[in-house]
């Protein structure tokens, strides 16, 4: 009555129950077969690799596993990384107080007129945009410098923080010829005690004086337009007759502009 040890303890369920159930009966029956059916082979390759099957998924999951962890520590030096960067950009920004400026700085400027053309206090500007150099250091990318390398004042574009400077040292009600600016600096910009040194800048609000007619504007067009054609654009249906008192309107266009610096 004992089963025979020839016969695999767990038939394949593929084998229908109806058919298992018969050969269990048989066997009670008549005893082991002399020889061993080819079948039982079968079943025995079959739950061989069924457990090879078994046992290579278990690795499989267990090498997931570690993946999982080796991608997990791999995340953590990342954000290990950017602090340590954060860090080092904090240093710098203790070190040395300027800084990029990520938004725009806003400052004012003067440019005369000579030529036709709006000239800065070395440059001619032929657009609203304008980026420096250093003529001491061509091709560095460090400008304005602040090392002192390029003499006492330094490269870059500058600009006031308020419009008493210019107004006090530069300009007085009877001078003609001459235009005004508002600019938004930007890249690396150096702050000064009344000013700024500036990398690159924008005219965002201008105010050109002619001979006898005059140009109050923020629109970008139209500012374009005086740094290409100072002329032209005196001529055309921008420009208005001058009209008097001048400083004060040039400070009511331009701070208007400044206290929409969000703009
Ligand atoms: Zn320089």
């Amino acid at each position: 009555m004992s089963s025979s040890p020839a016969v695999p303890p767990d038939l394949s369920t593929d084998v229908p129950e109806e058919l298992r159930r018969r050969l269990r009966t048989l066997k009670q029956r008549y005893g082991r077969q002399r020889s061993e059916p080819a079948g039982y082979r079968l079943e025995l390759a079959v739950n061989r690799r069924r457990h090879q099957l078994v046992e290579i998924r278990k690795q499989i999951a267990e090498l997931e596993q570690r993946a999982k962890v080796i991608e997990s520590e791999l995340n953590g030096f990342g954000k290990g990384m950017a602090a340590l960067v954060l860090e080092e950009i904090a240093e710098y920004e203790r070190t040395f107080p300027e800084a990029w400026s990520p938004t725009s700085v806003l400052g004012f400027r003067i440019w005369v007129v000579e030529d036709g053309r709006l000239v800065g206090a070395r440059q001619v500007w032929d657009s609203p945009e304008f980026t420096a150099s250093c003529t001491a250091h061509p091709g560095s990318d460090e400008v304005p410098h602040t090392d002192e390398r390029c003499g006492r004042l330094g490269c870059g574009i500058y600009a006031t923080k308020s419009l008493d400077p210019l107004f006090q040292l530069h300009l007085r009600e009877s001078d003609r010829n001459y235009a005004v600016g508002l600019i938004a600096m930007s890249g690396k910009v150096v702050e000064h005690d009344d000013g700024y040194r500036a990398a690159r800048a924008e005219v965002v609000s201008l105010v050109l004086i002619g001979k006898d007619r005059e140009i109050y504007t923020t629109e970008p067009e139209v500012i374009a337009a005086i740094f290409a054609d100072l002329e032209a654009a005196l001529t055309s249906e921008q420009s208005r007759r001058l009209t008097t008192p001048i400083l004060a309107r040039i400070e009511e266009h331009l701070m208007e502009r400044k206290d929409q610096s969000w703009i």
